[in-house]
């Protein structure tokens, strides 16, 4: 499984719709400062589900809307999408190519899609659990993440050997399957009390 491509439109400083491929080996992106060379890393890990505007260096997500330029209007939505070779089925999926696609347009109104068919951020979520490229993976190192890791508390580093051994799935199962249990649990004690009523 690798990166084949990413699409944006409209997102932060790209108001056209930019095509970026990705080859075999290494591909290095370069500009001058303030070029969107960021701006990139941030696109991903706003479609895998980013939900922090302050992680991608804005105010409210309305921000990673292209705002305009001295000659451009602004933009009404923002747009990405990454396209993942799934060949060898890392992910969890029939299709041997994955395109995962998130867009939100400035009325708050906001979507996602996985190979064009509409789906929740839960889905996104469950594809890329396990697989280093999920929005808490490591598959992007932002400026100063390493340091942070360093000095992180004990339990958030845990969290990303986790995900590299791969038991977040199992994770996320459980707590699911504790909470369900809980409710069930609460659902009994109503009925026991209805039934203490009645006898
Ligand atoms: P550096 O080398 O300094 O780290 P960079 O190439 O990584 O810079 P980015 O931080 O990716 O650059 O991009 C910053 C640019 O993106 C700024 O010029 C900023 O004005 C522009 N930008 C960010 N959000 C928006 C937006 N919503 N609309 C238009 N432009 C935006």
């Amino acid at each position: 499984m690798y990166l084949k491509s990413i699409e944006v439109q409209g997102f932060k400083s790209f108001a056209n719709k930019i095509l970026f491929e990705f080859h075999n080996g290494i591909t290095g992106i370069v500009g001058p400062n303030g070029s969107g060379k960021s701006n990139v890393g941030d696109a991903v890990r706003w479609v895998l589900g980013e939900q922090s505007a302050k992680s991608l260096r804005g105010a409210s997500m309305q921000d990673v809307i292209f705002s305009g330029t001295e000659n451009r209007k602004p933009m009404g939505f923002a747009s990405v999408s990454i396209t993942m070779d799934n060949s060898d089925h890392k992910l969890p999926i029939e299709f041997d190519e994955v395109t995962v696609t998130r867009r939100v347009y400035r009325s708050g109104e906001s979507e996602y899609r996985i190979n064009g068919s509409a789906c929740r951020l839960k889905d996104i979520n469950e594809l890329f659990y396990d697989t280093g490229i999920g929005k808490e993976g490591y598959s992007i190192i932002g400026q100063g993440q390493i340091d942070k890791i360093l000095s992180g508390k004990p339990e958030e580093r845990r969290e990303l050997f986790d995900e590299a051994v791969g038991i977040v799935k199992f994770k996320r199962r459980k707590a699911a399957a504790q909470k369900k249990l809980e409710d069930e649990r609460q659902n009994l004690v109503r009925v026991n009390d209805i039934l203490s009523e009645l006898t």
